[in-house]
């Protein structure tokens, strides 16, 4: 199976599941039109994952960083967002190649870049005007065993994490499942460099409008109680479960 890295020609490629033009639907920048990168592959399994389509490492199709860059030429906007899957790490764990390469190619042409990522590894030298860490805690985990021993291995990385916040402006996205997973969040929050109340986003655990709009209220509370954001999530509000919007 061909992963992302070099073609026989010496040229990086990456394996893209979708392209598309719509509104960002998460985090301090919601609302703003914007292109999507999706790049195939993810590790971490997460049980509410609301884009399983995109963790194999060898699906989608694969692009030279050049003709991805040309892809979202299509799209006159300012901001492009690189998500997944999980766009930073390939299928052997190390920083996915091709990234820094298409952030800066995507830069230069004047994008506004934003990197949307569980935050499981640090990648340095990318050209990323926001880091959209989503730290996945323990309601994230699969309920089958080796699928959940590799996910509590990789994910909440302390130094990666830090390594982030302190290397990129970011934003830190929460999905809230129900109340009990506030105390988890503080104590992860206490262990990492600090980031500002109004970066920190909580968000309804809501793969569907009617699941957004059922975990809303809970989201309002924490939201109240602690200072941090209530991230609402765009995209599920207006088209619920429609895949490439
Ligand atoms: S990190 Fe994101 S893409 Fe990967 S399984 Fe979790 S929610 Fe899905």
């Amino acid at each position: 199976m061909m992963m992302d890295g070099e073609t026989t020609s010496g040229e990086t490629q990456l394996h893209v599941t979708e392209v598309f033009h719509s509104l960002q639907g998460e985090g301090i920048r919601s609302g703003e039109p914007s292109v999507f990168i999706r790049l195939a592959g993810c590790p971490l399994r997460c049980r509410w994952c609301d884009t399983k389509y995109a963790w194999d490492f060898g699906g989608g199709t694969p692009y030279r960083v050049t003709e991805l860059a040309r892809q979202v030429e299509r799209w006159s906007c300012r901001s492009v967002v690189i998500t997944g899957g999980e766009p930073l790490v390939g299928a052997d764990g190390a920083p996915r190649l091709g990234l820094v390469d298409l952030t800066r190619e995507l830069a230069a042409a004047g994008r506004q870049v934003t990197i949307e990522t569980s935050g499981l590894h640090f990648v340095p030298d990318l050209a990323c005007d926001l880091m959209s860490i989503s730290p996945k805690m323990s309601n994230s985990t699969p309920s089958q065993g080796d699928v959940a021993v590799r996910h509590e291995k990789a994910r909440g990385d302390r130094k990666a994490l830090a390594r982030l916040i302190e290397s990129y402006r970011c934003q830190l996205k929460f999905v809230i499942d129900s109340p009990d997973d506030l105390p988890e969040i503080r104590k992860l929050l206490g262990e990492l460099p600090p980031v500002d109340d109004d970066r920190i986003l909580l968000m309804p655990q809501a793969t569907t409008r009617e699941e957004l709009l059922a975990r809303a209220p809970i989201v309002t509370d924490l939201c109240l109680e602690t200072g941090y954001r209530f991230g609402h999530r765009l995209h599920v509000l207006l088209w619920s479960d429609r895949r490439g919007v």
